[in-house]
């Protein structure tokens, strides 16, 4: 499973980019036919099928850095490699690194877009003999990794998680209970997926746990690539322990022997970490054969995603996992019930998996307890664009947008606010009138948007709208799988169609709103559906700021 992204991910490591006669030789090696192997290295935007330049410096041409200015970042940059042949200028889709944006990475190591000097330094320990680059050179200090409490908001709190002198305390005493107890722990709970549907976690496992079959399977999705969205790169760094932990409850409770932590290549750092944590828990008997001594047995590997939004979603990541083109199945089945290798597949988001170890081990009520004005649980939030200090806070549900706004310092120079986006990349844009909703996924539903991945986007008075909300349709454009073509077609033109225009007038907008019914009734995934919604939102709520935008 997975030996085909493996090889290509080997292989590029090696060469600097997929030579033939190494396709060859791995499809010899593997004994698959070349086109599968051509038909993977064709689809993934990791994968270099010609020699790139010795440094290849990829910008983040996505919300939050063109809110910080990538724009100006990219032409210096432009301006700095003149003349060079040894390294070339890209643009790229959201990088994970919203908080210190405008981001921008050479091979898999990111840095500030502004900062030449890094650049310059980073590119000259770059500038090697292709077969000398090697996976994980990422240097230990990464300054790009917030510390504990450094990004503005508070952690998992020391009593929601299993102190260090009782590692995998939760798990040793799940291990001695019914595989029954946590599910109906989760239910009573009321525990939502973070990744963005919201499904409820309970029923997940349950529709897994009821599968008669003999092998089922446990995967984390940390493969997050929504513009705005960085959350769960912090909690892999700062609690992997209970990430793998959630993982082997999970896999006791459904019945699962294998896990699969599937893990973004632009997130080196955090596999790292991730890696010596799964070796810890081996060593203290928390994975493996006989897990605590019982006879429960589960262990988990890290597979790296070898790139694209698309493979968020659950069909797509497993269709990469087993070696093919990340373009989403048809549904049903679901895979719950036909998952990874047509086996019942539990996929739950990092911080699902967090949350879901402070409920088992606290109980429903502590869960209950934590939210506010009636709200249940608490919410781990990323917060960019025109804000004093972007980052990550846990807070407790309930909490509103304007109090999580002030917890990063309010906005940016004092400017007034205009207008935020409550859920990530899809969501849909609100008015500073619904600064005082809270964070929970029903509020904000009847707000007119959705919570989606838990990402705050706000926006400064004076910002060009149209450039906001373009950049997001380009986003969904570049990031198509092209299965269906409603979606590949019509987002491109519809971005074709703005950039043409310059504005959304009244014919235009009805054009889009035709276009975007269409897309929601034919796409086969949540990117088509969405694609268009958050520059609508825009059109909706502001039609008379909707001016005139700069290009790509
Ligand atoms: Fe791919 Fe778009 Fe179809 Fe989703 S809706 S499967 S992203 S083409």
């Amino acid at each position: 499973m997975g030996d085909i992204v493996r090889g290509l991910l080997e292989l590029q490591a090696q060469e600097g980019w997929l030579p033939p006669e190494g396709l060859e030789a791995l499809a010899s090696r593997l004994r698959v036919p070349l086109h599968r192997i051509e038909s993977v290295s064709t689809f993934y935007p990791h994968f270099h099928r010609s020699p790139p330049k010795p440094v290849c410096v990829r910008v983040c041409r996505d919300v939050a850095c063109r809110l910080s200015g990538s724009g100006d970042a990219t032409a210096a940059l432009r301006a700095w490699a003149a003349g060079r042949d040894d390294v070339s200028i890209a643009g790229t889709s959201c990088l994970g690194r919203c908080d210190v944006a405008p981001a921008a990475a050479i091979d898999d190591a990111t840095v500030d877009a502004r900062d030449l000097v890094s650049i310059e330094g980073l590119a000259a320990s770059d500038r090697r003999e292709p077969g000398t680059r090697a996976v994980g050179t990422w240097p230990d200090a990464d300054p790009y990794v917030s510390e504990p409490g450094s990004s503005g908001g508070a952690r998992v709190p020391a009593d929601a998680r299993p102190g260090p002198d009782q590692p995998y305390a939760t798990l040793r005493r799940v291990l001695a209970g019914s595989r029954q107890a946590p599910i109906e722990a989760l239910e009573r709970a009321g525990l939502r997926g973070m990744g963005g549907a919201g499904f409820p976690t309970a029923r997940k496992w349950s529709f897994v746990a009821a599968e008669p079959a003999s092998v089922k399977h446990v995967i984390c999705n940390a493969d997050e690539s929504e513009p705005g969205t960085f959350k769960d790169r912090e909690l892999i760094h700062d609690l992997p322990h209970l990430v793998v932990e959630g993982m082997a409850i999970a896999a006791y409770c459904v019945g699962a022997r294998r896990g699969t932590v599937f893990i973004r290549h632009e997130y080196e750092p955090e596999r790292r970490r991730l890696a010596a944590e799964i070796e810890r828990a081996r060593a203290l008997g928390a994975l493996g054969d006989g897990v605590f001594g019982s006879d429960f047995a589960f262990d988990v590997d890290v597979f790296v995603s070898p790139g694209g939004y698309i493979l968020g979603e659950e069909t797509a990541l497993l269709e990469c996992l087993e070696d093919r083109r990340g373009e989403p199945r048809n549904k049903p089945p679901f895979p719950g019930r036909a998952g990874l290798q047509g086996r019942p597949t539990v996929v739950n988001n990092v911080e699902t998996l967090v949350h879901a170890v402070g409920i088992v081990a606290y109980g429903p009520e502590w869960w209950q307890a934590l939210g506010r004005e009636g709200f249940a649980g608490h919410k781990f939030m990323s917060v960019c664009g025109d804000v004093t200090r972007p980052g990550v806070s846990l807070v407790p549900s309930g909490t509103t947008f304007a109090e999580l706004l002030e917890r990063h310092g309010g906005m940016k120079d004092g400017a007034a606010l205009l207008t935020f986006s409550p859920g990530g990349a899809s969501s849909h844009f609100l008015g500073p009138e619904a600064i005082g909703v809270g964070i929970d996924f029903d509020a904000v539903a009847a707000a007119g948007s959705m919570l989606g991945s838990g990402a705050a986007l706000f926006v400064a008075e004076g910002r060009d709208l149209l450039d906001v909300g373009l950049s997001l349709t380009r986003f969904f454009r570049n990031e198509s799988c092209g299965k269906c073509v409603p979606c590949r077609l019509g987002t491109a033109k519809a971005v074709e169609q703005v950039e043409k225009s310059g504005r959304v007038e009244a014919e235009d907008e009805a054009w889009l709103r035709s276009l975007d019914e269409t897309l929601q009734q034919t796409s086969l995934c949540g990117l088509g559906q969405v694609a268009l919604g958050p520059l609508l939102s825009l059109v909706s709520r502001f039609p008379e700021r909707v001016g005139r935008s700069g290009g790509d």
